[in-house]
């Protein structure tokens, strides 16, 4: 590609920022890393019923979170600031080039009142035709008739002359040819009765004056794609490349939307999802490599992306898929990355907020505990960061999500761990369990124990299975595993017994005595 790629993320923040969305960020900046291009950040506003600050900042927070950076936008400027287009309005840039498309014939005023307008919806309804605007009196009004309804100081809004009884074409990068009849796209507004430009108007404007190379976008706006196309031509600009991903459905084939889980980006944030298994798994939604690799690091996607790569079909949002990469993204970090990616994780507002907010779903962890679990995670890390870090270590191998090392760690950082019942039930039953019980006790006294490493406790227990001629080691560690953490599943015993260490392991067994039968 001999010119330099320049692409723009262009949302218009109305509500929160979902994974498509995320999506069509993530499919500009891996294009323009690739091509060592520019990556360009444009704030579509001009729809100001719609509009909301907290929804731009909504924006900006996911966007830094996530780690999608740009070469040009509001928060750091560039050549062509400014990015907000709200305030390219106030700069007279839309105004500028309306007259010009007017004085080329390919706009015009529009001076119909609210009230025909809906009797023209009205007809068009009754006789089953396409809804829009066509035409009527002022697409091809006099020059007479518009100077008259103007001194008469007539609201109007300027519409785009879609050229009529032809063919308009694209190639889209995707989809290849894509052909409609031009007497089915309607004549949009490019400029509102206040003045404001459309998302029509100022978007293609910026476009071109921005000089994007490629229009990367949903598949949503493929429609819109021939006044596009139609607009770059009126104005004699060139055509930048289209390219219109396909839609992203749940496993099921239907339209992404919650059933499917959150939506919302930054509620993956708050369930403990990292933003580069996030990113991996966001960029194989309707794209591959080539191959048939999944756990992929940054620097792997930009060098393999390519549009050629994009599917037209459907993309899938397997949720399990995101589970199974998180997994991997949490095994693959050093454990003091991994303790620090939990302290900023547990450090975010947003992550307490969430679980409070969050209703309990039946199949999933209750969301209040959760939360005690995360917080009781948080206090450890501050008061005690090294045996946290050893909790964390041996859960790294088990869990999927951050907020997983809530629950599999609790029973490392109470004073004594929660009892299932059930387990107590078949495991303490065992006549041996008692002279189990008073050895462990006995070995947790001596000295040699003390800063040992689970090989230690594999030979003491070892010694009591010998001592006591028993088969099978199970009837050993079964009632120790329960005894030192309330539940039959967990990180290896030895392991977890070095971690927890003598004094630990002596007040949890002394309490597990007491519940014997
Ligand atoms: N502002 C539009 C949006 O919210 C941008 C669409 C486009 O990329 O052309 O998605």
């Amino acid at each position: 590609m001999g010119m330099s790629v320049r692409v723009r993320f262009a949302p218009s923040p109305t509500g929160m920022l979902h994974v498509g969305a995320l999506r069509d960020a993530l499919f500009k900046s891996l294009f323009a890393r690739h091509w060592g291009g520019q990556n360009i950040l444009r704030i579509e506003d001009t729809d100001r019923t719609r509009y909301s600050p907290e929804s731009e900042q909504e924006f900006i927070d996911t966007l830094k979170w996530v780690g999608i950076e740009f070469d040009e936008g509001p928060h750091i400027g560039g050549p062509n600031a400014p990015y907000r287009q709200s305030e390219r309005k106030e700069a007279g840039i839309y105004a500028e080039w309306i007259v010009v498309l007017l004085g080329k014939g390919h706009a015009y005023k529009a001076f119909d009142t609210p009230e025909q307008l809906e009797e023209m919806r009205e007809i068009q309804m009754i006789n089953k035709r396409p809804s829009g605007y066509f035409g009527g009196i002022w697409r091809d009004g006099s020059p007479e008739q518009v100077a008259a309804a103007e001194a008469e100081g007539k609201p109007f809004v300027i519409r785009q002359r879609i050229p009529r009884d032809t063919a308009i074409v694209i190639e889209d990068a995707i989809r290849g040819r894509v052909e409609w009849d031009s007497n089915t796209v309607d004549d949009p507004v490019l400029i509102k009765a206040d003045g404001m430009p459309t998302y029509h108007f100022a978007s293609m404007v910026d476009d071109h004056v921005m000089e994007i190379t490629h229009i990367i976008r949903g598949e949503e706006w493929l429609s819109s794609a021939p006044k596009h196309a139609c607009l770059f031509d009126s104005f004699g600009w060139d055509r930048p490349i289209f390219v219109h991903c396909p839609v992203i459905v749940g496993t099921d084939g239907k339209k992404l939307s919650k059933r499917h889980g959150a939506t919302r980006v930054l509620d993956y944030a708050a369930r403990g999802f990292l933003k580069q298994a996030l990113k991996n798994f966001i960029a194989l939604i309707g794209w591959s490599p080539g191959d048939d690799r999944e756990a992929m690091t940054e620097q792997e996607l930009i060098e393999a992306f390519d549009i050629k790569g994009i599917q037209p079909s459907p993309g899938k949002f397997d949720y399990e898929k995101l589970k199974w990469l998180n997994g991997c993204a949490i095994r693959a970090l050093d454990p003091e990355q991994l303790l620090q990616e939990i302290a900023d994780y547990l450090a975010r507002p947003y992550t307490t907020e969430y679980f409070e907010q969050l209703e309990p779903e039946p199949g999933s962890p209750n969301p209040k505990d959760v939360l005690r679990t995360l917080l009781l995670l948080r206090t450890t890390i501050e008061t005690d960061r090294a045996y946290a870090l050893e909790a964390i270590k041996l859960e790294q191998q088990r869990v999927q999500t951050l907020a997983d090392f809530g629950e599999a760690c609790e029973f490392f950082f109470v004073d004594l761990p929660p009892m299932d019942q059930k387990a107590v039930d078949k495991w303490f039953k065992d006549p041996v369990t008692a002279s189990l019980f008073a050895y462990l006790l006995e070995e947790c006294s001596s000295a040699y124990l003390s800063e040992s490493g689970p090989e230690v406790y594999d030979a003491s227990l070892r010694a009591f299975q010998a001592a006591y001629g028993l088969e099978k080691l199970g009837p050993v560690v079964h009632p120790t595993r329960v005894a030192l953490t309330g539940k039959t599943t967990g990180p290896g015993l030895f392991e977890l017994m070095s971690v927890l260490g003598p004094a630990r392991i002596a007040a949890r067994v002394e309490r597990a005595k007491g519940l014997l039968k």
